[in-house]
């Protein structure tokens, strides 16, 4: 007999802990409706300490042994232990850069500012780290003979994306359900291209929402929303990683976009592990922000999450987060009070500049990162983020998903807005003196005056 420790989790309903269930059933809510969440065996997991964690992750970090070179994987104990790793479907998703902001910091206000790209990943969007913690308990349980027909989701575009290349690399028939015209074409050409089945619904993310829970719970199609908790324990792994690459300690505020607030209650969870196993000692507070024109959690938040009302959420270019219902608000609520948190709004203007004037100092937004910059710039105003505060961002996608945005900002086709920091191409004939006298007066103009 060996004293190695037996990791094990499994679902448990949020609401009442004492309904369980195994990771292999096919179970999305507990019996009332309510959210299910994973819970680990703790105590295992405090058999190795604080040290011992920490070593292991950062030896597994980069290497190529499978699965654990893979930022969700190296954390495998964490995440998902039971699974076999001969059906782990991964792409070394993770380990996403986390910068220092130094030049849009120091315009900001806040000097110790850092971004998290999570846009720089196999899809283009922190849905990849999700995505391949249940795509591979889906792969798990066909291997131990559950009938699987396919996965499935309704998807704002990035979960889809996600979903069809990590079904399309295990060789799992993806089906998505996307709001018709509301998604960027880079969104949609995604899936189409991985082989998914595609359907482009006339209604919104929510009524697609709809039309995906009655086929998982009708048709044998297993569910990929993250109101299937498997996608959070993945998702967890984002703040985990976050406090490693700064050498495991804690920022003093972490501010991300939220829509169905998966991400919000992932990056808890990760945070509350890192506690509870004694990896770090404190928490930092967390803002999440929310475009105004799909802003349930926001309003919430200003009475005091006395009660939570869906809406119907507006068209916003920030098209990820156009949610009026979002699956996670309990625990999102949750996240918020414990970790101290704000929640804040951004217009389309708000997020459209902050955008924009990140780009200038070398990034390339995509909306929702804009709507996270922007919250992020209220709070500075606001004397809530002080200047020696160490701030991360979490930039959620790829701005090259989202070109349209930024095209129709600097082309200043934007709708209603008159774009302060567009910079159109400037299109002249191939003479060189008209070229040199432009360059000129263009190089004076920005740089000098
Ligand atoms: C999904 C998504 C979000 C919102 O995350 P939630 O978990 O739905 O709150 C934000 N930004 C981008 C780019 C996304 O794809």
């Amino acid at each position: 007999m060996s004293d190695k420790p037996e990791y094990s989790a499994w679902f448990e309903s949020l609401a009442n802990p004492g309904e369980r269930y195994e990771l292999d059933e096919v179970v999305y809510t507990d019996r009332d409706g309510g959210l299910l969440q994973v819970v680990h065996d703790m105590e295992e997991l405090k058999k190795t300490s604080a040290q011992g964690w920490k070593s292991l992750f950062e030896d597994r970090g980069h290497k190529n042994e499978w699965p654990y070179g893979s930022g969700v994987w190296g954390k495998k104990e964490w995440v998902l232990p039971g699974i076999d790793n001969e059906n782990v479907v991964s792409m070394y998703e993770g380990h996403s850069n986390l910068f220092w902001a130094e030049r849009y910091g120091r315009q900001v206000g806040v000097e110790d500012l850092w971004i998290k790209l999570c846009g720089n990943s196999h899809t283009g969007s922190f849905k990849d780290l999700g995505m391949t913690v249940l795509v591979s308990m889906v792969k798990e349980m066909i291997a131990r003979g559950a009938s699987i027909s396919a996965v499935a989701c309704a998807s704002t575009g990035d979960t889809s994306a996600a979903l069809a290349a990590y079904a399309a690399a295990a060789g799992i028939p993806a089906i998505v359900f996307l709001p018709r015209g509301k998604v960027s074409l880079a969104q949609l050409i995604q899936p189409v291209a991985n082989g998914a089945i595609v359907f482009a619904l006339d209604t919104d993310f929510d009524g697609c929402m709809d039309i995906v829970k009655q086929v998982a719970a009708s048709d044998g199609v297993y569910l990929a929303n993250s109101m299937n908790s498997l996608r959070v324990e993945g998702q967890k792994t984002v703040g985990i990683e976050i406090i490693q690459q700064l050498n495991w300690e804690v920022p003093d505020w972490m501010i991300l976009p939220g829509g169905n607030l998966g991400n919000v209650s992932a990056l808890a969870k990760g945070l509350d592990m890192l506690l509870e196993l004694g990896l770090v000692d404190r928490r930092p507070r967390i803002c999440v922000a929310q475009a105004e024109a799909a802003n349930p959690f926001y309003l919430a938040y200003q009475r005091g999450f006395e009660t939570f009302e869906p809406i119907a959420a507006r068209k916003t270019m920030a098209s990820a987060i156009q949610i009026g219902n979002p699956v996670s608000a309990v625990k999102a609520i949750d996240a918020i009070q414990r970790y101290d948190g704000v929640v804040e709004q951004a217009s389309e203007a708000e997020l459209s500049e902050a955008s924009a004037e990140a780009d200038r100092t070398g990034l390339f937004n995509c909306p929702h990162t804009g709507v996270a910059l922007a919250a992020m710039k209220k709070l500075i105003a606001r004397g809530d983020i002080r200047k020696s505060d160490r701030v991360v961002v979490i930039s959620t996608a790829h701005g090259l998903k989202f070109v349209d945005f930024k095209t129709d900002y600097h082309r200043m086709q934007t709708e209603d807005l008159i774009p302060e920091l567009p910079n159109p191409p400037i299109e002249l004939s191939a003479s060189y003196q008209v070229v040199r006298d432009r360059m000129l007066e263009e190089i004076e103009r920005r740089f000098h005056s």
